[in-house]
């Protein structure tokens, strides 16, 4: 919500609710649909009556995009201020948070890409924020740098999507980069050993994009759908320079981190198997303090628990502060999804 209260206090968090629609499959089934939305109420409902056993539950968010609604539709609505704001000089987190399947990697990369040259009607939210980026500063004639890395953080790890093929093989462990998270006397993170890629062309981010998914792929069928289990985070760092009315020169610096989070079914059910035990506590660790923190970020309270995961302690210096961050929860319309979606709409509306 961008209302001049939240302006004043310095806080920006936006949550808004995405609905997928029923796949081919569900639909030839006649799956039955438990999800209501309502773009203009901005409500979403959760029906379903069976064996005497009823929920009837209403939540409110700052958007809501229905089953019918377009990857433009989501971008120009809710995203395309963000990226604004962004050229202004803040920094901005964009996250996808939601069950498995709900369409957390088609929001936020999006679809099958045409190789016809032209822009994608079902493209997502990242190549959307980069023609954005890039078409903003060419129209300005802006003096501008610009670099992106990609990272993904698994049990607590973080591997870069962006090294090149040898370093980070998935097949073995240990062969991995070792890449740290380190903090300078100031309180700022960074990662050391992480590559950043300079860019000056919004294809070359595509192409950098394309080969971090590519890789985060490759690991996922050669560890078991690793990718449910990890989070993505794409960042682009943007120094602009300007010119003060008074003949200064003065360099503007604006980030945008785009991630995608890992699947919520994690946060309830933790892994049943000997060696997910782990695994599942890392994940909950991530994405419970992060919901503490977009908590704590909106209630105003005294103490922000960044330290508590690896996510937060990662995006520190663009959750909180002079920030805006978006929460974009997916659904699924199914009754067969009915129990993880109730926990994401309750994740996302305490987010509120
Ligand atoms: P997640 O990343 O949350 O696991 P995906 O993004 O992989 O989910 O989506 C699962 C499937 O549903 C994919 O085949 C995707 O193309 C499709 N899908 C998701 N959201 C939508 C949508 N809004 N419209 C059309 N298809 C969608
Ligand atoms: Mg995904």
């Amino acid at each position: 919500s961008t209302n001049r209260n939240d302006k004043e206090k310095g806080v920006n968090v936006q949550v808004i609710l995405r609905c997928r629609p029923l796949s081919e499959d569900e639909a030839r089934i006649h799956t039955p649909v438990v999800i209501s939305c309502n773009e203009q109420r901005r409500e979403v409902a959760a029906t379903q009556s069976i064996a005497g056993k009823h929920i009837d539950r209403h939540f409110a968010f700052d958007k809501v995009f229905g089953p019918a609604s377009q990857q433009k539709d989501l971008y120009d609505q809710a995203i395309c201020p963000i990226v604004f704001e962004v050229l202004e000089g803040y920094n901005c987190t964009i996250f996808a948070y939601g069950q498995t399947g709900t369409g957390k990697t088609y929001t936020m990369e999006g679809g099958a890409r045409k190789k016809n040259g032209e822009f994608p009607s079902d493209a997502g939210v990242i190549p959307r924020a980069v023609k954005q980026i890039f078409d903003i500063l060419e129209a300005q004639g802006a003096e501008y740098s610009m670099k992106v890395t990609f990272l993904e953080l698994y049990n607590e790890e973080i591997s870069d999507l962006l090294a090149p093929e040898e370093a980070t093989k998935f097949v073995d462990e240990k062969s991995k980069k070792s890449i740290a998270l380190m903090e300078d006397g100031k309180g700022s993170v960074f990662v050391r050993g992480l590559e950043e890629e300079i860019v000056s062309t919004a294809n070359e981010i595509y192409k950098i994009l394309e080969k971090g998914s590519a890789k985060r792929r490759t690991a996922e069928t050669l560890l078991n759908k690793q990718s449910s289990r990890s989070h993505s985070i794409f960042s682009i760092t943007i120094h602009i320079k300007e010119n003060t009315p008074e003949g200064e020169e003065m360099i503007k610096c604006g980030k945008l981190n785009l991630v995608d989070l890992a699947g919520s079914e994690n946060i309830s059910r933790s892994g049943a198997r000997e060696g997910r035990a782990r695994e599942a506590g890392e994940i909950n660790k991530s994405l419970l303090t992060l919901g503490r923190v977009i908590n704590a970020l909106v209630e105003h309270s005294g103490h922000i628990p960044y330290r508590d995961s690896k996510l937060t302690r990662l995006l520190r210096d663009s959750l909180g502060g002079k920030t805006k961050t978006c929460v974009i929860a997916t659904i699924s319309p199914s009754i067969h999804c009915l129990e993880e979606t109730l926990s994401t709409l309750d994740y996302a509306h305490r987010a509120k």
